[in-house]
């Protein structure tokens, strides 16, 4: 029999990472465009709103009247989405964390990855964020609450503390492990290269959320997916992106577009550093892809119409392979990185009349979650 795959198209929804960009073009305008299409194929997305961002522009208001106008209209754009029957869960980028504003521009200075923070530190954040979000949204329904969490730039393994922080923020799940992801950039360090389980929900072991563990444990940990590209696709992919990249020099884009980011400015975020070994770095950038294509977060920004079906085709193999009858697969999306919605158009029109296809948000998710719809994955005891 044919699985059923519930898909949870989720975006994180943020200023770019050093807190550059212009609210208004890279989170206020894209998630309008973006909900629109949801509705127009009567799909319900969901969006971790990054709050630690929000909190600092409340800070800074009272001197700084243009961030108050700023965070009104990012409250008015959530609360507006949810009302339209989407759903907006936690997503905390602890780098906000004393920030400083000058002239205009932010500087961020504190650690990208919330796994350095002290324990208390760690909660008084999300707490934080956790509170602003369900203040922010019970007017509109009295059950809303924060029950997913996805941490920024991925961080949430290995830690002795964060998965029991977010049991005791009522959380249900997390979604920040992806299978294969290995990051030494300037801002972060992790290793998800080796994850025990990267496709179906588990029950994680509490101070490593890369382990599944050999009981029944009081969180889930449900991977964002993940696939490996053909070459063929990815090339293309990549001619297309250059071809952008020399368009945008030779006329630079137009003044309302100006706080949008560019095609680089995803890349430069995430440049790995240079001390990786050059064996390393010519295993992984030209050994493995030509083994097993080219590994890829499903991230909708990052990827082109041809991308995203070679995606789903992974989906459903991997579905299948698991012999089980309903799998909850979750997808990531940057709307500040959208460059051109049409893709993303066509494929939420295809997943809305896929048969064996079913679209559910976050908060569904941990209803089901909890209410046994989903096989939760146990390791055998040792
Ligand atoms: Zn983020």
């Amino acid at each position: 029999m044919k699985p059923t795959i519930y898909l949870a198209f989720v975006d994180d929804w943020e200023l770019s990472g050093n807190g550059s960009g212009d609210a208004r073009e890279l989170q206020f305008r894209p998630m309008r465009e973006l909900v629109k299409i949801y509705n127009a194929h009567k799909v319900r997305g969901s969006f971790n709103a990054e709050v630690m961002q929000q909190l600092t522009f409340r800070t800074f208001e009272k001197d700084h009247p243009e961030l108050k106008t700023l965070a009104d209209e990012w409250d008015e754009t959530v609360r507006e989405t949810y009302r339209q029957g989407h759903d907006v869960q936690l997503h905390i980028h602890p780098q906000w964390r004393g920030a400083e504003y000058e002239d205009g521009r932010w500087r961020l200075t504190a650690d990208w990855s919330i796994l350095n923070y002290e324990p208390d530190e760690a909660y008084r954040m999300m707490k934080a964020g956790k509170e602003y979000l369900e203040n922010l949204l019970r007017p509109v329904n009295p059950d809303y609450a924060c029950v997913s969490f996805r941490s920024g730039s991925w961080c949430i393994a290995p830690s002795p503390h964060m998965l029991s922080l977010l049991v005791r923020l009522g959380i249900v799940f997390d979604m920040s492990i992806v299978g294969g992801v290995r990051y030494e950039t300037k801002n972060i360090n992790l290793d998800y290269t080796n994850c025990d389980e990267d496709f179906l929900p588990y029950y994680p072991v509490m101070t490593d959320a890369r382990k599944v563990s050999d009981k029944r444990e009081p969180i889930i940990c449900t991977p964002t997916n993940y696939f490996y590209g053909s070459r063929r696709q990815v090339f293309k992919h990549h001619l297309g992106k250059a071809v952008a990249k020399v368009r945008e020099r030779v006329r630079p884009a137009p003044a309302a577009r100006q706080g949008a980011r560019s095609v680089e400015a995803y890349g430069h975020e995430w440049a790995q550093n240079r001390h990786a070994s050059l064996l390393t770095r010519v295993y992984e950038k030209g050994v493995v892809p030509y083994l097993k294509g080219k590994h890829l977060i499903s991230d909708l920004a990052q990827l082109d119409y041809a991308l995203l079906r070679e995606m789903l085709a992974s989906i459903r193999r991997r579905a299948r392979a698991s012999g089980l009858d309903s799998v909850p697969v979750i997808l990531e999306n940057h709307t500040k990185d959208i460059q051109d919605f049409s893709d993303i158009e066509r494929f939420v029109k295809d997943v809305s009349r896929a048969e064996d296809i079913k679209c559910l948000t976050l908060t569904e998710l941990a209803t089901e979650l909890r209410g046994g719809r989903f096989q939760i994955r146990v390791a055998a005891p040792k």
